[in-house]
């Protein structure tokens, strides 16, 4: 199962990788939006695990951790990303473990708060994108009855296939929208913090 300890070190782990690619995620919003991508989820993580403390559940884990993002990130993402774990709390509720089933609920729960939210589609060029074949895929892992840990491993490959084919995509919603057909021929920055987001996931339940 995965303990709380596990979910403090995904945390943990995103966190480390968006303030070390900071400077990445702010170049690909500076093509298409107003470069500020890295800057917002850097802040944000960096907030959440400041603010962690030692949570007994996993929603109240989670709780902590949307509550932060929503506060502390000015820009479309912080209420996205915090959306997302607010939902993968409420879902799993006062336990301190997932099996590969409620961690999948949980994420799946997280994942259509951010479609409710942000109302963006499959193939609008954001976050969705990414986290949309990387939900997919952990769900067609654990169904032919891989652990956790393949599964995080399968969406981590399905998140970066995802995050590369926004490349070519005109964005429909978010700032990168304000572009049209300028926005082609750049990655997404939300898409590739969603692709960090799944690597750290593979790393703690490796
Ligand atoms: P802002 O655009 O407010 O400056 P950020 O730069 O931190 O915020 O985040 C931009 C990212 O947020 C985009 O690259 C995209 O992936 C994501 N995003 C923006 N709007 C939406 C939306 N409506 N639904 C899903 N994701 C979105
Ligand atoms: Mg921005
Ligand atoms: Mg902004």
């Amino acid at each position: 199962d995965v303990s709380l300890d596990r979910l403090v070190d995904w945390l943990t782990r995103f966190r480390a990788l968006v303030t070390e690619n900071q400077g990445y995620l702010t170049e690909l919003d500076s093509a298409i939006g107003d470069a500020d991508h890295g800057s917002n989820m850097a802040r944000g993580m960096n907030a959440v695990i400041d603010k962690l403390g030692e949570p007994q559940t996993v929603d109240a884990l989670f709780k902590t951790v949307g509550m932060t993002l929503v506060s502390s990130v000015g820009g479309a993402s912080g209420p996205l990303y915090g959306t997302f774990f607010l939902r993968i709390g409420t879902t799993a509720g006062a336990v301190d473990s997932l099996d590969g089933a409620t961690l999948s609920a949980g994420l799946r729960a997280g994942f259509e708060g951010v479609i409710s939210r942000g109302k963006a589609e499959p193939g609008d060029k954001t976050m969705v994108d990414a986290m949309g074949p990387a939900l997919d895929a952990l769900d067609a892992s654990l169904g032919s009855g891989s652990d956790p840990a393949a599964a995080a491993a399968a969406a981590f490959e399905a998140a970066q296939r995802g995050r590369d084919a926004t490349e070519p995509l005109v964005a429909r919603k978010g700032r990168a929208s304000y572009l049209g057909e300028r926005s082609a021929g750049h990655l997404d920055p939300g898409a590739t913090s969603t692709a960090f987001l799944f690597q750290a996931l593979a790393e703690a339940l490796a």
